[in-house]
């Protein structure tokens, strides 16, 4: 506890310590009058009239030394303040500094009058787009293998194992149907997986020089037909891009996107079908499996043991490939209703609520009505083609040629959009 002589201690304390203060400033002060006022004689010694004069007033001595003696005062504070408190105040300065340099670098590189919110969103994330992209060119060739090697197993599972209970079990018009419709998606399914993967999505020509564009693709630097888009995966412009599809290791485009849905569809088709037909004997090997943890399994031989691990590989496999891609099915048959691709469903909507905003109606002008988009993709013109073109292999070419695009389907007035 303070007593109150050492507090009054405290204080003498203080006073002398502002006594010094004040003595060493006066001090000071004299020195620098003395200096200031040699100085001033120097100058005025060699140097003419108007040195004289103004060095002969003691005032004007004085009234310098004083604005010296605060001039440092003035150096002396900031010096402090650099070196206590302004440490933080001065670097946040050269931040903000930095900060509003790095900014106006940044807007003179990329800002233009189209520079929205997405093209900053595409800025940032394309470290992520490049990552992707070489991932899943590297990884096509993994993936390609993957379908090859599931599909096989799928196959050979029920070469072995189910068809022979079908064989054995069911009746002859079953057995019929069983056969014919198994081997008929099979034949579709290899068919269209081979041509999906071989056929090239078409590309815009390079060597003519009078095709309708509708822009300049900034990564080719060649003109871009209505309806293509470059692929990044690829590095090339695709004519009607839907997408790069991983699991074709492709892109689908104008050329291959027929092989591709039908793809889809008929997998999902033998997908349901395996699913649907292994689905007793799924249950039967689930539920000797699940006794065979009990106290006393069941006597099973191993290849009936190998059996039931197949069927429920083989049931599980199919089911869930069967929700997946049938999803995905379902979702390129509503972009085929509209008329649209992958890549055009998101265009198509952004201008659609762009024209909204401003009271109008957003029209796609590749849309002809349900019948007629989908009678342009499978190139049905007569009754005949739906069996020949549709339900059985069929290598046929799209109709038109990728580059020109009608807004009827009479093609009367084929013009490029
Ligand atoms: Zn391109
Ligand atoms: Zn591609």
């Amino acid at each position: 506890m303070e007593t109150p002589a050492s507090v009054w201690l405290r204080y003498e304390q203080l006073l002398f310590y502002a006594a010094c203060v004040s003595h060493c400033w006066s001090v000071c002060l004299c020195v620098c009058v003395c200096l200031e006022g040699r100085r001033s004689r120097r100058r005025a010694g060699g140097g003419g009239g108007g040195g004289m004069r103004l060095g002969s007033s003691w005032r004007w001595q004085l009234s310098r030394a004083m604005r010296q003696a605060l001039r440092w005062c003035r150096l002396c504070r900031r010096r402090n303040v650099g070196r206590v408190g302004g440490g933080g105040g001065r670097l946040g300065a050269r931040l903000t500094a930095l900060w509003r340099y790095g900014r106006l670098l940044l807007r003179s590189l990329y800002y233009n009058s189209l520079s929205d919110s997405d093209t900053l969103l595409d800025c940032a994330f394309e470290p992520v787009y490049w990552i992707v992209d070489n991932v899943t060119r590297w990884f096509g060739v993994v993936f390609v293998c993957l379908v090859v090697l599931l599909t096989s197993s799928v196959v050979i599972i029920v070469y072995l194992f189910v068809l022979p209970t079908i064989l054995a079990t069911y009746p002859l018009h079953w057995i019929a149907w069983h056969l014919c419709c198994g081997h008929w998606l099979l034949l579709l399914v290899v068919f269209h997986y081979y041509k999906a993967t071989t056929t090239s999505p078409g590309h815009p020509p390079k060597d003519k020089r009078d095709v309708p564009s509708v822009s300049v693709c900034k990564k080719c630097i060649t003109p871009k037909p209505p309806r293509t888009h470059h692929c990044s995966i690829c590095s090339v412009c695709v004519l009607k891009m839907d997408h790069h599809c991983p699991w074709l290791n492709n892109c689908v485009g104008h050329l291959n996107h027929r092989y591709f849905f039908s793809f889809c569809l008929y997998m999902t088709l033998g997908c349901m079908y395996c699913s649907i037909s292994s689905r007793n004997l799924f249950l039967e090997a689930y539920s000797v499996i699940e006794t065979s943890f009990q106290a006393t399994p069941p006597d099973t031989s191993p290849r009936e043991s190998v059996a039931h691990k197949c069927i429920i590989f083989l049931w599980v496999l199919t089911s869930s490939v069967a929700v997946a891609l049938g999803g995905l099915t379902l979702w390129h048959a509503k972009l085929i209703s509209r008329g649209e691709t992958s890549v055009e469903r998101h265009i198509n909507r952004k201008e659609a609520r762009r024209l909204q905003e401003k009271g109008k109606v957003f029209r796609n002008p590749f849309h002809h009505g349900r019948l007629n988009n989908w009678k342009l993709f499978f190139g049905v013109e007569t009754r005949r083609h739906w069996l020949t073109r549709v339900l059985l292999p069929s290598s046929h070419p799209p109709s038109g040629d990728g580059i020109m695009w009608d807004c009827t389907f009479t093609r009367s007035d084929p013009m490029a959009i």
